[in-house]
Formats: structure tokens, sequence, C-alpha cells
């Protein structure tokens, strides 16, 4: 299998080569600035200190900003498991889309398809679990919102692409709004940690906390509080 893809070197990327096998993770991101052809700009210039190894533009043309066995710092202070700063297992993936400060819009279906293929090719060549497929807010919750509720996750675990609950949505619908007791909420941060999500987190912005999980797993409602939905659903996936 061969990837279309055109190459605009950024600088951004450590100078050592890592190996095949340390490549773990896939990490999704949206670039989120008001101009695709900016972002672009920032991610290859020198200044910047950021990049990430793919960038789906608005038209779904992928383009090559490092090569995969190089570091490219895309992900910052980040966690999971028992992992820490993720940019040396991971594979950075910049999505186009203005985001949550610039009016977050619906990623185009051009774009979607594009990431199927990347995805897939790269699941295949690095052998990456599907449960390590990872938007940038499960990484660093309490500072990044990216790719956002708009992210089609269900739709891609259905592509074997990351992962999704098996719940039925009545079931679900009736316990939206309902309230948890504080040994539930306790059971709701158990069953995050056994997820993935990092306990450095816990006891700083439980808010902040909450509506990360719920922009990856509960994308219809963010609200910041643990009802029963999410109970249910972090239960599920745990
Ligand atoms: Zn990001």
């Amino acid at each position: 299998m061969s990837l279309k893809a055109t190459i605009n070197y950024s600088p951004n990327f450590n100078i050592k080569k890592r190996s095949k096998k340390s490549i773990k993770f896939l990490i999704f991101h949206y670039t989120g600035m008001k101009r695709e052809k900016r972002a672009i700009q920032r991610l290859t210039s020198i200044q910047s200190e950021v990049a990430s190894h793919y960038l789906i533009k608005s038209n779904g043309k992928i383009i090559i900003f490092v090569p995969d066995l190089y570091i490219a710092w895309h992900a910052g202070a980040s966690a999971w498991k028992k992992y820490n700063l993720l940019n040396k297992n991971s594979i950075g993936i910049e999505i186009s889309n203005p985001g949550h400060q610039f009016g977050y819009k619906k990623f185009s279906s051009k774009q979607i398809n594009s990431l199927v293929k990347l995805s897939k090719f790269l699941i295949k060549k690095y052998k990456i679990n599907r449960k390590n497929i990872l938007g940038h807010s499960d990484i660093a919750p309490l500072r990044k919102k990216d790719p956002g509720e708009k992210f089609p996750w269900e739709y891609l675990a259905k592509k074997n692409i990351g992962y999704w609950h098996n719940l039925n949505k009545n079931k679900l619908i009736n316990a939206r709004n309902k309230k948890c007791n504080k040994i539930l909420k306790n059971k709701f941060f158990t069953y995050l940690y056994r997820i993935g999500y990092s306990k450095n987190y816990k006891n700083q912005n439980e808010k902040l906390f909450i509506k990360a999980f719920q922009r990856r797993f509960r994308p219809h409602l963010i609200n910041g509080i643990i009802d029963q939905e999410c109970l249910l659903i972090s239960k599920n996936l745990a």
C-alpha cells in the first residue's frame, strides 16, 4: 500500500532518529487557526517550535512535515497510561479546522476519507493498537480541546480506527442528566484511569477533565457534569 502525499519539511523535530517499534500511538489534532495557509506556515516555521508528521487539508490533500521515524513536536506536556511526553512514542496528525477559538466546523468528508486512508496505512505499518489512537485532549485534557466533539470517533471506530462503546442508544438517553452520588463519581474517575487517562490531572480542574472525556466519548453533551450516561460509557470502555 502506498500513500499519496506531498512533502513540505518542517525543522521542528528531534535530530535523533527513533526505532520503528517505539511508535505506539496516533494522536489526532486540529490546527485551530483561521486560515489553513497560516497553519501550514506555523507548522513549518522554526520560530513556532511545533510540527506534526502529517496535515490533512480541507480539500483532503495530505502533507508530510516530518518523516515518521523522527520525533515531531506536536503533543507538548502529555500523559496516557504509563507514558509521559507522548511525542517520542507517537505520530501526530493535524486536520485543518479553525477550532473552538475561530468557528469550529464539521470536518469535511474529503478530510475524513483521507484520514481513514492515512490511519489504516500507519496502523498496519507500525502495528498500532486501536486503543492507542487518541485525541490531543485525551493526553492533555486540561490544556487542549482538539480534535473536539465534531471529530467522528464513532464512525472511525467502525473502520477499526480507535474505539467506541457498544451501549444501546435508548439506554443512554434514559441515563442522560441523571445525577450521580459521590460514590458513583469516584467510580467514574476509576474507570477513566483504567481507560488510560492520567492521574496527573486528579484534583486539578475536575470540570475540564470531565469535559475532555465527554468531547471524546459523549460528544452530544459537554457540560463537565458526571451523569449516569457518562458513568455507563466509562464503565463500558474501562
Ligand atoms: Zn493539538
